[in-house]
């Protein structure tokens, strides 16, 4: 690292708090080097308080730009010149671009979520979607879905405070793409599971399944799962969760968990400041392949 860094060095940020245990910094220094590319990406505790000054230092230092995480995904919309369609629908910001003092906001979850789905040559365009979940996954994975041109999206929630997030986004991709969705209370099971029978694709965006909730899974019937469905969770930790489980035990084909999103959330990013592709299976080996079990 230290012979990469020369004066000429570009620095890209990660604003968050709290942030030390993230994972970004190490995937996207070590895909500079790989590249030969003359950046650095750091971590800086940030909070809502010192977002104003942190945003305007991007202009100031003359930073490629940033990531942006908790608590500062909405808060951050006011300080930004731009916003990518996506970024706008959902009202949340990951990624920011400076060009020449310009600041430009995306959101790159769904782009993630997409991706791994194209890679095992799935396409979900002009399908139907059942989405458990409408936090800050949920709400990126509906909106790129709409606008990538999935058909129809049925949003499941609890009657919690994301409920409120969860109409927003039936209301706004209703609204705005030609996709038709609709919000149901995930409390109605029967409903649920009629609607999940009539999908091409069941995403859990929940996090029900990661390892504080390892043995817990919103659908625990096989006999809810086709076999051609596509079962898609977006838990990476563990790697299979008890989801993924039942959809292998009901013959489910194609099952995904969190890990390409994750992965490919940060390459979208990382595409956005250098132009270039992020060597994924590169990066993959380096975060997870030394301990399989995380
Ligand atoms: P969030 O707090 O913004 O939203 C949580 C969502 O889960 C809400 O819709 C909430 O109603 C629902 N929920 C919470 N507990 C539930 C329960 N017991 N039963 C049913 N629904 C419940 O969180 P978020 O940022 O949207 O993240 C959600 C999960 O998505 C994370 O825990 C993580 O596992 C996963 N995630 C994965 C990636 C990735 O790149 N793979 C990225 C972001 C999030």
């Amino acid at each position: 690292m230290s012979e990469r860094i020369n004066g000429h060095t570009i620095l890209i940020g990660l604003m968050a708090y709290p942030i030390r245990h993230s994972m970004s910094p190490t995937m996207h220094n070590n895909a500079f080097a790989k590249l030969g590319l003359d950046y650095a990406y750091l971590a800086f505790e940030i909070d809502n308080e010192r977002l104003p000054d942190a945003i305007q230092s991007i202009r100031t230092l003359d930073m490629r730009g940033s990531n942006i995480s908790m608590p500062n995904k909405q808060k951050v919309l006011p300080l930004l010149d731009k916003l990518d369609p996506a970024a706008e629908m959902c009202g949340a910001v990951n990624t920011i671009v400076n060009d020449d003092g310009i600041l430009t906001g995306y959101t790159t979850d769904g782009i993630g979520f997409m991706k791994p789905l194209a890679d095992e040559g799935i396409d979900i365009r002009k399908h139907k979607m059942t989405l458990a979940g409408a936090g800050g996954a949920g709400t990126a994975i509906a909106i790129q879905a709409a606008l990538d041109g999935v058909s129809e999206i049925s949003i499941f929630n609890l009657h919690d405070e994301t409920w409120k997030s969860a109409e927003h986004n039936v209301a706004v991709i209703n609204e705005k793409t030609p996709c038709h969705a609709t919000l149901h209370a995930l409390e109605d099971r029967d409903d649920f599971r009629k609607e999940i029978e009539d999908s091409f694709i069941y995403t859990d965006a929940t996090g029900v399944g990661m390892k504080s909730l390892e043995n817990e899974t919103l659908v625990d019937d096989p006999s809810w799962l086709r076999k051609d469905l596509i079962v898609f969770d977006t838990v990476y930790s563990p790697r299979k969760t008890k989801l993924m489980e039942v959809a292998e035990k009901a013959g489910v084909e194609h099952v995904l968990n969190g890990l390409g999103m994750m992965l490919e959330q940060g390459a979208a990013a990382f595409k956005l400041w250098t132009g270039e592709d992020m060597p994924i299976e590169y990066i993959h080996h380096i975060l997870f392949d030394k301990d399989e079990t995380k």
